[in-house]
Formats: C-alpha cells, structure tokens, sequence
C-alpha cells in the first residue's frame, strides 16, 4: 500500500521515568468541572450532566515557546488534571473506570476566549476557541502504576510567579471515574485516549512574555513560554 503523500507523524507524548511514549489517539476535555469556574463563567454550578468537547491530538504542545495564536487577542489559561487511557470500550462501569487508565499528567486547555464567547453567543460549535494549533500544552505522564490514583490534591497555575488559578482535585464535579464512565457512554475509549479533566477558577489572559507554571500535586510541573 501507497500514501498519495506522507501521512502525519503520531502525536506522542513522555512518559515520566521510562523511555516508551504515550502514542495519543484523541483527545476529550470535559466543560465546567469546578464549582467556582463555572459560577466565574456565568453558570449555575449544579451538578448537571458533564459535557465534552475535543481537541485535536497535533493541537498538543510539547516543548519549545509558546506560539501566541493568531485571531485573537484574549487567549486565556485553563490549568487541568489529564487522565491517559491505556485500553477503554464502551459503558464501562464507574467501579472499573480506573482499571483503563494508565496515568496522569498536567495540561493547559487554552483557550481563544473572544472566539469561543463569540460561538456561545451565536450557537456556533467551540473548535475555534478550543481546538487551535498548540492548544493543549501537556507535561510528561507519571504512570498510576507509581502514584496510584489521586483523588485530592493542589492543582495551581502561576504566571511569572505569581498565583492565578488554584482549586484541589477533591473539588471535580464528576471524578475521573465517572467522567470515563458517562464519556464510554457517548464515545467508544480505546488505548491512547486523554481526557481534559476541567479547570478550577482564576482563568484568565496571557500575554507574549509570560511564563505560565501548571502543577498538580505528585506530577511534573508544566512550563510555558508565550512567544
Ligand atoms: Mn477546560
């Protein structure tokens, strides 16, 4: 078999303390998982039903500067706990949730907020403010192997030091395995699948210049630089 030309290079990201890497298939960020972003956001933080959105997986930025993007002037930080799955299918059970996933990492929902405020408003889809070139800053996967399943924990962003988003994982709306749960209802997970797990309040703007530090406790810190 042929190619009509060369087909994209997998996208794949570092796995914390060992050498393979997590070859990623799609990616799912779940909408309004914190109470207090919700409310900053002009929503009722209720527990309704979660809902999702995707990203595309070469929108998953590794390493280098940050390419501020075009069309837009208010692109702002979302800090998130992401779930890596390692086998999925579909209606999984909340109690077997956990067996599909292979660790966790800390990522950045960027987001074009003028855009998505625009697509809100008009009842337009959300890809041009979620789903962009380098939208999804990720660091290394820590295997749950090594840390278990956290539960709780500090989930921070700073910008050149300073404090701007913070909240505890204890505080997901859905959980991580409720969330895999209802998504196995929708969509069928499989091996390479990451979810976007939601962001605490304090979102907000970067400009070029910044430096933005995501951590979630028990994983590797992710640093980016807006260029
Ligand atoms: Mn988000």
């Amino acid at each position: 078999m042929s190619f009509l030309f060369d087909p994209a290079a997998p996208v794949a990201v570092p796995i914390v303390g060992q050498p393979e890497l997590f070859p990623v298939r799609r990616v799912y960020c779940v909408g309004r998982n914190y109470a207090a972003h919700a409310i900053e956001m002009g929503h009722d933080p209720d527990r309704e039903p979660p809902f999702f959105f995707q990203k595309n997986p070469d929108n998953i930025h590794l390493s280098g500067g940050w390419p501020y993007p075009p069309g837009t002037s208010d692109v702002h930080h979302e800090i998130e706990l992401v779930v890596a799955l390692r086998s999925g299918g579909v209606d999984i059970p909340v109690s077997e949730a956990l067996d599909h996933v292979f660790g966790y990492g800390v990522g950045l929902d960027m987001t074009r907020r003028d855009l998505q405020g625009e697509a809100k408003q008009l009842g337009r889809p959300w890809e041009v403010g979620k789903a962009f070139e380098h939208s999804a800053p990720m660091g290394g996967l820590t295997p749950s192997s090594r840390i278990g399943h956290p539960t709780s924990g500090a989930i921070w962003l700073e910008i050149d030091g300073q404090r701007r988003q913070e909240g505890d994982l204890g505080q997901l709306i859905w959980k991580v395995p409720e969330t895999i749960a209802y998504l196995s209802g929708l969509f069928r997970l499989a091996p390479g699948d990451l979810i976007m797990t939601g962001t605490p309040s304090g979102v907000g703007p970067v400009s070029r210049g910044n430096v933005l530090r995501g951590h979630v406790d028990g994983l590797e810190d992710l640093i980016v630089n807006v260029v």
